[in-house]
């Protein structure tokens, strides 16, 4: 019935990939490339023309008119401008489609209306991209017609850097210098790169498109504003992994395809917690790519929709009292000759390589877990954590009842003599195997967790780049990696015995970062007053995180790798104070539009009626009592709105007013959001009195149950 899928043949067949450069460079400058790739450095421009001229005839082989250079503005999405390969006609008014090694290595976007932080004056509003050859060029079809994309990297004219990708980039480069010392120091001498691999699991809400249009709210802040929750919940636990529909099952075929040909290992994929929830996640691979590619997996997500009538809904929380989406960003470090540094083989406790790799680790995450929180936070993100849902805002460690019982001995007696086993499970059924028990066993609720031999860090929100965290962990492990490799090449040159050194390494960090660990309930309320306890660090807002990207401990640590300079940071704190004003703005406006196009109007029709029909009740010789009450209850909430509503315009114009970005920041998230909260209250109570058929918008139990 269904057509067959090749998998193997759609397969990046539309990415310019290493083989298909093989193919069509000569050998020379095929090396010359790969040579560049994974060295750094810069081609010659007699060579990137040869490649810019295969690229091009490739690209346009398979239908492209245009190129552009894809970048990572601070908007954390993706951005493009289109030029066509056109050039000058000849005499003859023929016309040669062109593209040169310039045009491919370095572009000049007017740059003046990317976010910037004050870093780039609109008098001087060059930017310029230069072309990241990590990363595969792709070709992205859509009614514009076929764009061959290369991806950027985005810097001032300057070279301060504009975007994501070039922190990422020399955050990738730091944390493989550093660990480079580490295993060369245990001997792998071979290694000449380490690679922070990175998979992000996806979370996503599919709604009904006629359902999504019908909401304004929906429409200009990705989440709900306004409505009271359906009768059923998640409660009975029915879709997590429960049987995909046909229609979001011929969503998830046509996604797959989709991202398959653009060279994205869509992989795994399932219903989420929530109804209307679901989730993909590929197969990891270096952070550089699997940042590009996530922002693809998030832009195919919402373009595949629009040909089911669905809409995607990428927002951390769109829909209250439900769970909302994160992204799973799993990561860890692999060496250029196959070793994986966060494996710990079958005996953790006598493997000290990794042994000091997790205490760096520890470190790492100790010291900078507010960089990590912050790197982790964006404005939807604000409404997960630390609310009894996603991971708390508090930054802790799970590594599983094994290895933190190794911890435990290490930091006790310095030894770790002996092993908790995984032990056997029995099925207690002869016809089914018995399986090996995993010895890191899993906390779902912890943000920062040891899963086998990477971490899985799962404070990212689900709209959110994995650009920031990925490159906060390389940085802060970086560091940490430093100074245990300065230590211990001391230490050695000082006559001490390198195992020694490595060991007492391992105890001192462990013992001064044991705080670090947690594995109970990261949603108990105890875990708050615990974790303040023990001093780590509780960050409740992203507005509130967003400071500790300029303090000293974090200018130091981004300035010694090269990463941020102060001006980069300070810009980049800026942004965020931005970026959070406007985007509370938008809500508070939508609700402000909402509530006075819609829900009052609605409602004051329905008082209409409910006095029309207690009049003529009345008329009739019949008691109207029921209708009277029904009618002042419905006064009642009504006239809160109303006066929620005058409150909400009132702040919403007082913070539009203000000038200090910081202090504007502070008062959406301390006064504004809460006057929208203060409306929101009476209008759902209205939802549940209110006459279904008068009721202006979808409802909760429309959009995800009736999907
Ligand atoms: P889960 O059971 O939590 O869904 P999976 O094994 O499906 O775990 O992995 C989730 C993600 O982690 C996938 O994207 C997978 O490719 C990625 N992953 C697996 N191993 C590693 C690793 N060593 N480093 C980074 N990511 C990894
Ligand atoms: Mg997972």
């Amino acid at each position: 019935m269904s057509e067959t899928i090749n998998v193997e043949e759609l397969f990046a067949s539309r990415v310019f990939t290493l083989g298909k450069m093989k193919e069509r460079l000569t050998r020379q400058v095929f090396a010359e490339v790969k040579r560049v790739m994974e060295q750094g450095g810069e081609l010659p421009l007699s060579t990137a023309d040869v490649v810019a001229k295969a690229m091009k005839d490739w690209a346009v082989e398979n239908g492209a008119t245009h190129y552009t250079h894809w970048f990572q503005p601070l908007t954390g999405i993706t951005a493009e401008k289109h030029d066509a390969f056109v050039s000058h006609p000849d005499s003859e008014g023929r016309m040669l489609m062109e593209f040169s090694g310039k045009e491919l290595i370095k572009g000049e976007p007017d740059a003046s209306s990317f976010p910037s932080g004050g870093l780039r004056a609109t008098f001087e509003a060059r930017g310029y991209t230069a072309w990241d050859m990590t990363s595969p060029a792709f070709l992205k079809e859509d009614a514009t017609g076929v764009i061959l994309c290369i991806p950027t990297a985005f810097c001032s004219y300057t070279g301060e850097a504009l975007d994501k990708k070039t922190p990422l980039l020399r955050s990738m480069e730091a944390v493989s210098q550093q660990a480079l010392r580490i295993v060369h120091l245990f001997g792998n001498r071979e290694a000449t790169k380490v690679v922070p691999s990175v998979g992000a699991e996806q979370e996503y809400f599919l709604v009904d498109r006629e359902k999504y249009l019908q909401r304004e709210d929906l429409i200009f802040a990705g989440r709900t504003l306004f409505g009271a929750p359906a009768p059923k919940g998640q409660e009975l636990e029915d879709h997590y992994f429960g049987t995909i529909r046909e229609r979001i099952g011929a969503y998830m075929k046509d996604l797959n395809i989709e991202l398959w040909k653009l060279g994205v290992t869509a992989k795994t994929q399932h219903n989420e917690a929530a109804p209307a929830q679901h989730e993909l996640a590929p197969i990891y691979e270096s952070a550089n790519i699997a940042v590009d590619h996530n922002q693809l997996v998030m832009e195919t997500m919402k373009k595949v929709a629009g040909r089911h009538g669905l809409t995607c809904l990428l927002h951390e929380k769109p829909f209250a009292g439900v769970n909302g989406s994160g992204k799973h960003d799993n990561w860890s470090l692999c060496t250029d000759n196959g070793v994986n540094l966060l494996d710990p083989g079958d005996t953790p406790n006598a493997n000290i390589q990794f042994l000091l790799v997790l205490a760096c680790i520890m470190r790492a995450v100790d010291t900078h877990a507010d960089l990590l929180r912050q790197s982790a936070s964006d404005v939807g993100n604000d409404h997960r954590l630390g609310a009894h849902e996603a991971p708390p805002a508090i930054i802790s460690m799970f590594l599983g009842e094994q290895l933190d019982d190794v911890v435990k001995q290490l930091v006790e007696t310095g030894e770790a003599a002996h092993l908790i086993e995984g032990g056997k499970l029995e099925t207690g059924v002869s016809t089914l195997p018995d399986f090996e028990k995993d010895a890191t066993d899993r906390n779902r609720t912890s943000p920062f967790a040891f899963t086998g031999n990477k971490f899985e860090f799962r404070t990212v929100g689900s709209a959110d780049s994995i650009a920031s965290p990925n490159t906060t962990l390389n940085a802060i492990v970086a560091e940490a990696f430093c100074e245990a490799a300065d230590t211990l090449e001391q230490e050695t040159a000082q006559g001490k015995e390198f195992e020694l050194a490595v060991h007492d390494l391992i105890k001192e960090y462990m013992t001064r970062h044991q705080r670090i660990i947690f594995n109970g309930d990261g949603y108990s309320k105890e875990w708050v007053k615990e974790a303040e306890r023990r001093g780590l660090p509780n960050i409740g807002s992203m507005v509130e995180a967003a400071g500790t990207l300029t303090t000293d401990k974090a200018i130091r640590l981004f300035e010694k790798f090269g990463i941020f300079n102060r001006a980069e940071l300070e810009s980049r704190e800026e942004i965020l104070y931005e970026t959070y004003a406007k985007t509370i703005n938008i809500e508070a406006l939508t609700m402000i539009n909402m509530a006075n196009k819609k829900y009052i109007p609605a409602v004051v029709g329905y008082t209409r009626t409910l006095a029309d029909t207690v009049i003529a009740v009345r008329e009739a010789g019949a008691d109207a009592t029921v209708q009277a009450e029904l009618l002042g209850e419905v006064n009642v909430l009504l006239a809160a709105a109303r006066k929620a509503l005058k409150e909400l315009e009132r702040v919403t114009a007082e913070a539009g007013a203000m000038q200090d970005a910081r202090a504007q920041a502070f008062f959406y998230k301390d006064t504004v959001k809460e006057a929208m909260e203060a409306l929101r209250t009476p209008v759902d109570a209205l939802e549940m009195l209110v006459d279904k058929k008068v009721w202006p918008v979808p409802s909760y139990g429309e959009l995800i149950f009736e999907v």
